[in-house]
């Protein structure tokens, strides 16, 4: 089932939404305010955006761009009022998918979410070129990571793990699908191969290894990363 957060600071139109999402068969989250819709975002990796522009805190261009800047590529639909024509522009500009034009019909709106999903299948392997946390960067394809500007050293391995967690961020990922993903075939690993390559990713970027705040133990079932 495919995840919709829908950021609208419009009450009514907030829940008319939200109402017809669900009843399309997707999964719904609500944010009236732009730093709470950027903080969903994040934790609960939707497969899409829709992304009012005029919002309370922080507006839709500046949760697009915080977006693209961490390295998530979650399709993103702005909806810009009538005479915002320049809104558009920033917004296509700044990584935003698409948009919608107040007032829009409600079956424009469905096609165009089903054209973006289409375009990126929920969570298929989502090619994830870089992404940024605290002070750490991760640029996967030249297996590049910096820890507040400073070149830091992962193995390979690392990366694999790391890349898994993070595109599974805010939900567990369990020793066995790590052992599963990132060793394969290889060997005969233990659930205790995976424990020490966690214990030494932590150490390369938690600023307190022993309490982590990235990399969590969730107890009896696996990891999770948030960030
Ligand atoms: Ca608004």
């Amino acid at each position: 089932m495919s995840k919709i957060l829908i950021v609208e600071d419009e009450e009514d139109l907030l829940q008319g939404l939200a109402i017809n999402f669900s009843n399309e068969g997707y999964q719904v989250l609500k944010a009236t305010r732009g730093d709470e819709g950027l903080k969903l975002a994040i934790e609960e990796n939707p497969h899409l955006i829709i992304l009012d522009v005029m919002l309370p805190e922080m507006s839709g261009f500046d949760v697009c761009r915080e977006l693209r800047q961490k390295g998530i590529e979650v399709p993103i639909i702005m909806l810009t009022a009538k005479s915002e024509e320049i809104d558009r522009v920033v917004g296509l500009e700044i990584g935003a998918d698409d948009y919608v034009t107040k007032p829009f019909s409600l079956r424009e709106l469905l096609a165009r979410i089903r054209v973006q999903l289409r375009r990126q299948p929920p969570h298929a392997a989502e090619p994830m070129p870089r992404y940024g946390f605290g002070d750490i960067e991760i640029d996967f394809e030249k297996f590049q990571t910096t820890r507040k500007g400073e070149p830091l050293e992962l193995t390979a391995k690392e990366y694999d793990i790391l890349r898994l967690l993070i595109q599974c961020r805010g939900e567990v990922v369990t020793r066995d699908r790590l052992l599963d993903e990132v060793w394969g075939y290889e060997a005969y690993p233990s659930t205790r191969t995976v424990d020490n390559h966690i214990l030494k990713l932590r150490k390369k970027l938690e600023d307190d290894p022993a309490n982590p705040r990235y990399i969590l133990s969730i107890y009896g079932q696996g990891y999770e990363f948030i960030g």
